[in-house]
């Protein structure tokens, strides 16, 4: 037994010292010293040997595993730090790496960004509200009741609601962010100073400048004393904080229910630069932001007293600011998702 102990030591740390790989060394340790390697199966003989001779031959079983093991430890730094040199001479570590792309803010987000920045610059505060709305909240209670024509100028996606308790009509896409002046005005008591983003929806054919779904950003003022000349100066002031001081901007009397008078704000078409293009239709200016002194039924609607306070609300239609801005021709290549336009914000 003696002899086959010293002959297994042998052979294993010549195989050892010959292996070229971790794998390699994994396997000589599974032949030598696994359940059923040679050095295991050797010292279950142990117990068969006369008494007098097992610690003797016990103390020579230890010193041949701990030399295996010894060996097979050294071999594996050795191969190790080999693997480590040999790569060091294929792989040129002082060659840049491949930077990540990064990612930016859609040009929608940016200008959206600096709209609320300075209506907050002006003490509004900005709040968020449901896409989908009750027609009491996008139409009732705004002054334009089931058999108004105005509906007509807002084109409606309905929802289907025929599993649904409701009545048939009652839940809509919101067209317009004018629902949230009702559901704000109900929790909070003037004096109030509200900007609402948000993306509305509407039944309307597509083209360069409209879309069926596309970015505003209503707002509103009430308190004691506000007046059309206040509405004047901010819609002037915060076009021109956006936009640049040099745009061109005009003011002409319209009809909205929600709100008496009615003003609509024009800005020139930074396309054609006013002289008529597709995107303007030729006029030379854009509708960019319908606004008014809110009517004295939708203050009474949320239980304003509308003789002690009044207030004016405007809508900036977002994605045509956008478009503008930029002078893009179409408002439809803000939803594209072609790279080669993003990247160019
Ligand atoms: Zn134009």
């Amino acid at each position: 037994m003696e002899e086959e102990l010293i002959q297994i030591k042998n052979s294993a740390v010549s195989l050892i010292l010959d292996a070229k790989d971790k794998e390699e060394l994994w396997d000589l340790k599974i032949r030598f010293l696994g359940r059923n390697g040679r050095f295991t199966q050797a010292i279950k003989e142990l117990s068969k040997l006369p008494k007098e001779k097992r610690p003797e031959i016990g103390r020579l079983a230890n010193e041949v595993k701990n030399t295996i093991e010894e060996t097979i430890s050294e071999k594996e730094s050795q191969v190790t730090k080999q693997r480590g040199r040999e790569l060091k001479e294929k792989i040129d570590t002082t060659i840049p790496g491949i930077r990540p792309p990064i990612g930016h803010l859609h040009p929608v987000s940016q200008v959206l960004y600096d709209v609320v920045d300075v209506f907050k610059s002006l003490g509004f505060q900005a709040a968020d509200g449901p896409e989908i709305e009750t027609d009491y909240y996008n139409f009732e209670v705004l002054n334009i009741p089931k058999d108004h024509p105005a509906r007509d100028t807002q084109q409606t996606l309905y929802l289907d609601t025929r599993n649904a308790k409701v009545n048939p009509g009652e839940i809509i896409l919101r067209t317009h962010l004018s629902g949230m002046q009702a559901r704000t005005m109900e929790k909070i008591k003037p004096p109030l100073r509200v900007i609402v983003p948000g993306k509305v929806f509407r039944y309307e054919q597509v083209d360069a400048s409209h879309g069926f779904e596309f970015w505003q950003v209503e707002g509103f003022m009430v308190d004691k004393n506000v007046r059309l000349t206040d509405l004047f100066g901010i819609i002037d002031y915060v076009l021109r904080k956006l936009m640049g001081e040099k745009i061109k901007i005009k003011f002409a009397t319209t009809n909205f229910p929600f709100v008496e008078p009615g003003v609509d704000t024009y800005m020139e078409c930074t396309v054609c630069k006013g002289k008529g293009c597709s995107f303007c239709k030729m006029s030379g200016w854009s509708e960019i932001m319908p606004a008014g002194m809110i009517h004295p039924n939708v203050l009474k609607a949320v239980g304003y007293d509308s003789q002690k306070v009044s207030g004016f609300a405007f809508a900036i239609g977002l994605s045509r600011l956008v478009t503008l801005r930029y002078e893009m021709e179409d408002l439809r290549l803000l939803t594209n998702p072609d790279l080669r336009i993003i990247n160019q914000f």
